[in-house]
């Protein structure tokens, strides 16, 4: 029967955000038996061990709610960033976060400034709250914070900053997000996406928790427990802002939106430094091995300061990708991201990036 319930109007632009093929769904579609994947930028080590313990002992107290204000977890994430409990929100994945964010600041014809080739959740959920979405052009595969400066009108509401940007990896200085920040009126909400944070190793990178320090209320930075410490699976991100900022948030949330395997998951994966530090310094030698390899392809690619790299190599990039799909490698194609040109390929440990470099040696000699 066709449904005649009329979705709201806001939906009509969206269409369905399709995430990176699980493992399983390749190996039934395929009939593959080894299948990796290296699409969804998730960190290729089991999750820290102190988690993991943190998640089991918790386990047996699941017929309880959770903490409704995750005390100890934000208690735990202020100590670990130098700020106050209540500059801290935490939510059911960085994603959560967004999700809130808009649902508690935008309505119709409100505006959101994001860049071309950026993070797509942020549109999907400024539509949904029948925001204009004004995208800006990138500048060398980089955000342009200049023409997102400049985009600015009356009824910009929020506008996204994905730094590092996911898909291309790239860094917007804190020169460049100085000057911005000058220039974006009180009004007007900032949110920085840093979900690749901790594997920055830049001089140039802000430390945008400065701008929440110096009280600007109209600054968000947003984390994940996603990539760098592997839990990728028990959803769980944060925000720090003034607490001003959070308010509205507050009205609009789930009661429960963290539960509570991630709570004491969040709370255990800070305390574990080694973990934190063999992922970064994994991550590090596997995107060297990757640069290498891509070069002696001939391939061109960006210099990224993330756990994935963007191969840019022109027009068979999706047959490209359909070929290593066929040989069990998933990566992400960037159609969807205004990049058809290129793929998007998430660091993996030494085994993995050793077969995706094999994989991607037969699929560009193959005949189109
Ligand atoms: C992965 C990612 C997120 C999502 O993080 P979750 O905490 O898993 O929801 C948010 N922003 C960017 C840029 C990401 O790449």
């Amino acid at each position: 029967m066709t449904s005649l319930v009329k979705p709201q109007s806001g939906l009509d632009d969206i269409s369905t955000y399709v995430p990176g093929k699980p493992v399983e769904e390749v190996q039934r579609e395929l009939g593959l038996a080894d299948v990796i994947k290296l699409a969804s930028n998730e960190n290729p080590q089991a999750p820290a061990p102190k988690a993991v313990a943190a998640i089991q002992a918790a386990v047996a107290k699941l017929n309880f709610y959770p903490d409704g204000a995750s005390h100890e977890l934000r208690r735990a994430l202020a100590a670990h960033l130098g700020v106050r409990p209540d500059q801290v929100a935490v939510g059911n994945g960085a994603d959560g976060l967004i999700m809130e964010t808009c649902m508690a600041y935008l309505e119709d014809g409100d505006e959101v400034i994001v860049s071309r080739s950026s993070f797509p959740v942020y549109d999907v959920y400024a539509s949904a709250m029948r925001a204009r979405v004004v995208k800006t052009p990138l500048r060398d595969y980089g955000l342009d914070l200049q023409a997102m400066a400049a985009a600015i009108k009356p009824r910009t509401k929020l506008i996204f900053v994905c730094n590092p940007n996911n898909p291309t990896g790239t860094l917007v200085t804190a020169t460049e997000v100085e000057a911005f920040v000058q220039a974006v009126p009180d009004d007007v909400l900032v949110v920085f996406d840093e979900a690749y944070y901790e594997f920055v190793d830049s001089p140039d990178y802000p430390q945008s928790l400065r701008y929440v320090h110096d009280g600007r209320a109209n600054v968000m930075v947003l984390r994940t427990y996603s990539k760098v410490y592997g839990l990728a699976g028990i959803r769980l991100g944060y925000a720090i802002a003034d607490p001003e900022v959070f308010a509205p948030l507050h009205k609009i949330r789930e009661p429960f939106a963290v539960n509570s395997l991630a709570q004491v998951a969040g709370v255990a994966a800070l305390q574990d430094t080694e973990y934190l530090q063999r992922s970064v310094a994994a991550n590090a030698a596997g995107r060297e091995y990757l640069y290498r390899e891509f070069g002696r392809l001939g391939l061109s690619f960006v210099r990224s300061h993330t756990n994935f790299v963007l191969l840019s190599i022109g027009s068979q990039a999706a047959d490209v990708a359909r070929r290593l799909l066929a040989a069990g490698v998933i990566v992400r194609p960037c159609g969807g991201y205004e990049l058809p040109e290129c793929l998007r390929i998430t660091v993996g440990d030494p085994a993995q990036n050793a077969r995706l470099i094999e994989a991607l040696k037969a699929a560009l000699q193959a005949k189109r």
